[in-house]
């Protein structure tokens, strides 16, 4: 059975009148890719540095294997992080900058040497050890910075924004290695972002913070198809949002309901208006966005209400993006996808 690397209960944080962390229960297995999503000040960086022990918690418990660490120093969990920035030593060789946390450790100089090479190669950086970090790319930099980390074998990597000072290209290329370094390594790896589609490429499971707490955990299926709250379906995602009125009509029963985009299909007005266990409705197009995979189209409902509805562009003409403009549409999704929110 598969263990759990970290249970955090009830954890409480505060700084000031702000209470950073209001509440937080979880647990992460072992061997997880497993992030923390949320906005700006929602709270993750507080519990990430509440895990690795640079924070005290005001209440609360946590432990990391079983074993409860909520008083011990950073250096006492089995548990390494890796920053936004790096950290790494400018003055000492990528090799040393590798080993360093060995060295401590009084591991022999031999070993030290074979294990760091062993981490540079697992980072893809064979040959890069007598560089210094100046010598690098940013790229690589986040590399040398993984390799620091997993050389002494942590139970548990915390990641904080690793990949936020890179750019887009490379930024999707290494949440490609990182995921593949993840599997290959075997290590609970807990990752902290604010963008929402590095959290659901990358993770086996999320946790999305909302104000101190978690609004919601899962595997990225449940919470972009499931989403718990209205703050989840709009973080994670386009947020499609039928008011209690417009459910009413449409869905024929009490509360708030999100549908997926690409979910709603764009039919011709005059399209059959009844399909088994689908919902139905006209209305005028009000904005089209072409997105070259997709088009993208806001819909103002007949009877009130507006929807976006993504369409593939299987075989979509530019003069068919052109057509929608301003045209009638009829628009059907299967109830399923309807899903009610909590309020
Ligand atoms: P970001 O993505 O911007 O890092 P976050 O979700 O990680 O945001 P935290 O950094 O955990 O959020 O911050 C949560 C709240 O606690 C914020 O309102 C922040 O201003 C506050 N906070 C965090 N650390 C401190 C500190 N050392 N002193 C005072 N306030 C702090």
């Amino acid at each position: 059975m598969q263990g759990i690397a970290i249970r955090l209960h009830d954890l409480r944080k505060s700084f000031g009148e702000t209470a950073a962390v209001a509440g937080v229960d979880l647990e992460i297995r072992d061997g997880e890719f497993f992030s923390m999503l949320g906005p700006s000040g929602s709270g993750k960086t507080t519990v990430l540095r509440l895990v690795a022990g640079f924070e005290t918690p005001d209440a609360g418990r946590i432990e990391l294997a079983g074993q409860e660490v909520t008083g011990l120093a950073p250096f006492e969990r089995d548990v390494h992080t890796v920053f936004q920035d790096y950290a790494l030593f400018p003055h000492m060789t990528v090799e040393q900058n590798v080993a360093y946390a060995l060295k401590i450790r009084k591991v022999p100089k031999a070993e030290r040497l074979a294990r760091a090479r062993e981490a540079l190669a697992e980072v893809r950086l064979e040959g890069y050890g007598a560089r210094r970090p100046a010598q690098l790319s940013g790229g690589q930099r986040q590399r040398v910075a993984l390799a620091r980390a997993l050389v002494g074998r942590p139970r548990v990597l915390l990641l904080d924004e690793p990949l936020g000072a890179l750019d887009l290209k490379l930024r999707e290329q290494m949440q490609g290695e990182l995921k593949a370094l993840q599997r290959e390594v075997g290590i609970t790896f807990v990752f902290v972002t604010h963008d929402q589609e590095e959290a659901l490429t990358m993770s086996d499971r999320i946790a999305v913070f909302d104000r101190g707490r978690i609004a919601q955990v899962g595997t990225p299926a449940e919470i972009y198809e499931r989403p718990a709250t209205p703050f989840v379906a709009s973080f994670v995602g386009t947020s499609n949002l039928l008011d209690a009125e417009v459910a009413r009509r449409l869905v024929g029963a009490p509360g708030t309901y999100n549908i997926r985009p690409e979910k709603i299909r764009v039919l011709k007005e005059s399209a059959e208006a009844d399909e088994p266990d689908h919902t139905t409705a006209t209305g005028l197009v009000a904005d089209v966005v072409y997105l070259g995979d997709t088009t993208r189209l806001l819909v103002d409902l007949d009877g009130g209400g507006r929807l976006t509805a993504v369409q593939q562009n299987l075989e979509t003409s530019a003069e068919d993006v052109a057509a929608y403009r301003g045209a009638r549409v009829r628009l059907r999704w299967h109830r399923r996808h309807a899903v009610r929110l909590p309020s």
